[in-house]
């Protein structure tokens, strides 16, 4: 049987989540949304594509829940986002306010389900999931390292004139401007890129890539970032459904890993069938448990406001 994962949310991201995860054939998609025609539409739109693709994915727009039954991911990109001059942390009670709407429809359909989230402020969200869903931590997993990994390795690529396929990197901590991007753990064909660059053009690579999403809300005015965003959550789709025990970073519940206990926050996650299965405890330097432990406790005062 042909797996199902359905997007909430068919906004810039979970729209694009569905194009991508159709075109690579994946799964079958549903595309649910609060709004009247628009999943519909870019539903129909997407699976008009597929004989052009060669791919037999089916893909459904709906605004009911009950499509969505048994599903075996829900990728949760469902509220608002930023605009220029608004930070993630902005958007907390509004969002909130919509996962509480969308966890108990999501998972009274797909109660086997594994969640993803992407909606912001990431590690809120994601922590205000994993309460509302009393699911096991190892399904409620939220994207938000894949992405800031993804850019800090374009703008090194950029910067070295190499492949991007050379280039693996890590980013930690919260998805915000508290995120721990880790130079030492980061590699050009294996040699670290401490070796390859200057401190001060590192320095400089490294609050881009903080700097990352405000970058593109600044030209689009209208929203933020969804190719790279939808990308990295269809990354993660792929390392479940495959089973494919893929290290990514990932915002996951710890508790006591890294000397946290009760919050989300990103670390490098083993990703397979069962969600969540094994995160990867890094030795960090004085200064870079420092700055996980900053990003742990801006995490820690958004959960206080919302009370999760
Ligand atoms: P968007 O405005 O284009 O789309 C959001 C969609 O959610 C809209 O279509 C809206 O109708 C829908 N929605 C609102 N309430 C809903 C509900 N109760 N049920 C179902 N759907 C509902 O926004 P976007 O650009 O797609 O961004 C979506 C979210 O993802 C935002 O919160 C954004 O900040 C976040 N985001 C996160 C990352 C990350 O790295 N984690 C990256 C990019 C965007």
């Amino acid at each position: 049987m042909r797996k199902k994962v359905t997007v909430v949310g068919a906004g810039n991201v979970g729209a694009t989540t569905a194009h991508w995860l159709c075109s690579k054939e994946l799964a079958d998609v549903v595309l649910i949304d609060v709004i009247e025609g628009v999943p519909q539409g870019k539903g129909l739109d997407l699976l008009e594509a597929m004989p052009i693709e060669k791919r037999d994915s089916h893909v459904l727009g709906t605004n009911d829940y009950a499509d969505t039954a048994n599903s075996d991911i829900v990728v949760i990109t469902a509220g608002v986002a930023r605009k220029p001059g608004m930070s993630r942390d902005d958007l907390l009670n509004t969002n909130f306010k919509i996962m509480q709407d969308v966890v108990g429809k999501v998972i009274a359909n797909s109660p086997n389900c594994i969640l993803i989230v992407v909606s912001n402020p990431l590690d809120a969200m994601a922590q205000a999931a994993f309460k509302l869903s009393k699911f096991s931590r190892n399904r409620v997993i939220g994207m938000a390292g894949v992405l800031d990994s993804a850019r800090f390795r374009t703008f090194i690529a950029e910067e070295l004139n190499v492949s991007v396929e050379n280039v693996t990197a890590f980013v930690l901590g919260g998805h915000g401007d508290t995120m721990v991007p880790l130079a030492r753990y980061s590699t050009v064909a294996g040699i670290p890129i401490t070796e390859l660059m200057p401190k001060d053009r590192l320095d400089a690579i490294v609050q881009r890539t903080r700097d990352g999403g405000a970058e593109i809300v600044k030209y689009l005015k209208t929203g933020s970032a969804y190719y790279a965003p939808s990308a990295a959550a269809t990354e993660m789709v792929e390392a479940i459904l495959k089973d494919k025990k893929k290290i990514l970073p990932c915002a996951v519940h710890l508790e006591g890993e890294y000397g946290i206990h009760g919050l989300f926050v990103g670390v490098p996650c083993k990703l397979g069938t069962n969600g969540l299965e094994k995160i990867i405890e890094i030795k960090l330097t004085a200064e870079e448990n420092a700055a996980l432990r900053k990003s742990a406790d801006s995490v820690a005062e958004l959960i206080k406001v919302i009370g999760v």
